[in-house]
C-alpha cells in the first residue's frame, strides 16, 4: 500500500507531535508515525519538571531564557497537562553559599523570576524539607505530565487534519537521487511525502542512517525513582552545580527523585544500574529526608536525545541540552529531510516552531506559527486527556500515578 502526505513526521514523542500540530495549524497535510505508543521514547520517561530556567541560568543562559518563555506559554495553553507548584533551589549547610549568590544573579540576568526565603520560612511552606536547609531561592518551576502533553498535542494536530499512527515503525527512508521521498514502514507499506521530519529523538541517527546521513548523537541515560512521600507541593532542587540526585518532583501522593546522566551506546540496550538508583535516593534524601525510607513505587529510566558535533570532554553533563534543527539540504546535500534533536520537554513547542518554520519555508507555506497562543485540545478536561492518553497508547511511567 502507498499513501501520500505533504509531511511525514517520524517519531511521536513531544517534539514530533509538536511539529505535526504546528504544521497542521499552518494548513499542511501531515502523517505522524511512531514505532510504539506515542511518548513511548524519552518523553514518557522524563523526570516531569517544567523548568523555570533556573537550572540552566548560570551555565547556559540561552537555554534558561527559552525555558522561562516556554514555561509561561505552557501554563497558558496546556491546562491539566501541567501543574503550577513553584520550585525551591535549596542551599543546605554543606553547600557553597557563593554558588547560591551566583545562581541568584544568573536567574536575574536570564529573566527567571526569583525571590529568597530563609530556611525556617521555607520549612513552614514545605515541612518535609531538610533541617539544615539554610536558605532557598524561589522560582517558577512546575510539574509537567508528559503522557497528557503528548496526547493533547497529537489530538490537536488530528483536529487540524493530521493522521496519527502509533505502532507504525519506520524501516527506512526512501530516496530518489539527492532527495528524500518518504519512508517504508515495517508492515511493508510506503508513505510518500514532499518532506520528512526526523523527530526520532535518541533514535534519530538510526533513521538518518537509512538515507546515508550520519548524526553525532550522544544518548545519555538517567534513573528516576518514584517513592511514596505525600504532602510535598513544591519542586525541590539542590542549589549546587548539576549532579546526580538533585531534583525532587512532587506528584499527589508521591515524589519523583532524579536523576543521573551517563552516556550509552544503544538507547534500547543499556544497564539499569542499582548503584545509580541508590545514589539518586541517597542524594535526594539530603533535601527530603522522608525519601530515604519511603516505599519505592517504581523505578524507570529515560535516554536523553543529546546531539553534539563538538568535543565535550569526559563528562556527559558537558553535552549541550540545547536543541538543533538540521537542514539536510544545506548540511548534506540531501533535500526533503529535516532533523530536530536535543532540547527538553519544557521547550518542545519552541523546538517544533523552529523546525516548522524551516519546513514551511521549504514547502513555500507562509502561514505563521500559532501554537504559542492556541490552547491544546482537551487541555481543561483531565478525563478527556486521560482518554486520549489511552487511545494513543501514550501512557509512560513518568506520570503513571496521575491517570
Ligand atoms: C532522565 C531524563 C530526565 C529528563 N527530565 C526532564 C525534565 O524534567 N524536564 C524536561 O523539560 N525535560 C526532561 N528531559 C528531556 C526530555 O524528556 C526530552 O528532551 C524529550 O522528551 C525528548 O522528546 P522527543 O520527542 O524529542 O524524543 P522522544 O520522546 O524519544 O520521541 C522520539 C520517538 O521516536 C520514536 N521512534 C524511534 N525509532 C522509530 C522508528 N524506527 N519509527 C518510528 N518511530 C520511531 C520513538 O519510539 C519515540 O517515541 C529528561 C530526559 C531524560 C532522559
Amino acid at each position: 500500500m502507498t499513501e501520500h502526505t505533504d509531511v511525514l513526521v517520524v517519531g511521536g514523542g513531544a517534539t514530533g507531535a509538536g511539529v505535526a500540530r504546528d504544521l497542521a495549524l499552518r494548513g499542511v497535510d501531515v502523517t505522524l508515525v511512531d514505532r510504539d505508543g506515542l511518548g513511548s521514547g524519552t518523553t514518557g520517561r522524563s523526570h516531569g519538571l517544567l523548568h523555570s530556567g533556573a537550572r540552566y541560568a548560570d551555565t547556559t543562559p540561552e537555554d534558561a531564557r527559552e525555558c522561562v518563555q516556554e514555561n509561561e506559554i505552557l501554563r497558558e495553553t496546556a491546562g491539566a497537562c501541567v501543574r503550577d507548584t513553584g520550585g525551591f533551589f535549596v542551599q543546605l549547610a554543606d553547600d557553597d553559599p557563593e554558588y547560591f549568590e551566583e545562581k541568584l544573579a544568573a536567574c536575574e540576568s536570564a529573566g527567571v523570576p526569583v525571590s529568597i526565603l530563609d530556611g525556617d520560612t521555607a520549612r513552614e511552606r514545605e515541612p518535609g524539607l531538610a533541617a539544615d536547609a539554610e536558605r532557598v531561592a524561589v522560582v517558577p518551576d512546575g510539574v509537567v505530565y508528559p503522557s497528557r502533553l503528548v496526547a493533547a498535542t497529537a489530538a490537536d494536530a488530528r483536529e487540524h487534519g493530521t493522521t496519527i499512527r502509533p505502532h507504525a515503525p519506520v524501516d527506512g527512508l526512501t530516496t530518489d537521487g539527492d532527495r528524500v521521498t518518504g519512508a517504508t514502514l515495517a508492515d511493508g507499506s510506503t508513505v510518500n511525502a514532499d518532506h520528512v521530519v526526523n523527530a526520532a529523538g535518541a533514535w534519530a541517527d538510526q533513521i538518518a542512517a537509512t538515507a546515508g546521513v550520519a548524526l553525532d548523537m550522544h544518548p545519555t541515560k538517567g534513573a528516576m525513582v518514584t517513592v511514596g512521600v505525600s504532602g510535598v507541593d513544591t519542586v525541590l532542587n539542590r542549589c549546587r552545580p548539576a549532579s546526580d540526585g538533585d531534583i525532587v518532583v512532587p506528584h499527589a501522593d508521591s515524589v519523583v527523585l532524579g536523576t543521573t546522566s551517563v552516556e550509552v551506546e544503544d538507547p534500547d540496550d543499556f544497564v539499569e544500574s542499582t548503584a545509580e538508583v541508590e545514589r539518586v535516593v541517597d542524594e535526594c534524601s539530603a533535601l527530603l529526608p522522608d525519601a530515604a525510607d519511603a516505599t519505592v513505587d517504581r523505578t524507570y529510566w529515560g535516554v536523553r536525545p543529546l546531539y553534539s558535533p563538538a568535543d565535550y570532554g569526559d563528562d556527559a553533563r558537558g553535552i549541550s541540552r540545547g536543541f538543533y534543527v538540521l537542514d539536510h539540504a544545506d548540511r548534506d546535500g540531501l533535500a526533503g529531510l529535516t532533523t530536530v534533536v536535543g532540547g527538553k520537554l519544557t521547550t518542545y513547542r519552541l523546538m517544533a516552531e523552529a523546525t516548522t518554520d524551516l519546513v514551511a519555508d521549504r514547502l513555500g507555506v507562509d502561514a505563521p506559527c500559532r501554537t504559542a497562543d492556541e490552547p491544546l485540545a482537551a487541555h481543561d478536561d483531565p478525563e478527556r486527556l486521560d482518554a486520549l492518553v489511552a487511545e494513543f497508547d501514550a501512557g509512560g511511567p513518568a506520570d503513571a500515578d496521575v491517570r
